[in-house]
């Protein structure tokens, strides 16, 4: 198992993937929604592996659009995309954004473009709980 590792721009949002694979064997995603788009996200997961976000406190911003279901993190303090989580049956899952946290490894690799736009709710949950990575986000309380 490795751990690949990286942060939003300032810092505040920190992203680890644990793995067994290398980055060049784990998948490199350009999804095409108007969201990804927009950022020029790439993401990968790895479901067999573990994916950990840790934010400074209110550090995370959640969007959510079109069917509602996804909430895409997004740090308060840089505006960094740093990954999208959704809640599954199995838990909760996520994707990270390669690019937004600079994540090593995937310099170079020709991103699969990847187009969901006709999935229906029941699908994308189905196809989340296989290829998302199972996924914690830890947010840091304010001491006061
Ligand atoms: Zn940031």
């Amino acid at each position: 198992m490795t751990t690949l590792a990286g942060h939003c721009h300032c810092g505040a949002i920190r992203v680890s993937l644990d793995t067994a694979l290398t980055a060049a064997e784990l998948p490199l995603r350009a999804c095409q929604c108007t969201f990804c788009r927009r950022h020029n996200g790439l993401t990968t997961s790895d479901p067999a592996g573990h994916a950990h976000f840790e934010a400074a406190p209110g550090a995370v911003t959640r969007y959510r659009f079109g069917q509602g279901n996804t909430d895409f993190l997004v740090c308060a303090e840089c505006g960094v995309y740093v990954g999208a989580t959704t809640e599954t049956p199995e838990g909760l899952t996520a994707v990270i954004n390669v690019r937004g946290v600079d994540l090593d490894g995937f310099d170079g690799r020709t991103p699969e473009p990847m187009i969901y736009d006709d999935e229906a709710p029941a699908e994308r949950l189905a196809r989340r709980a296989a290829r998302w990575t199972p996924a914690v986000v830890v947010e840091a309380q304010p001491t006061s």
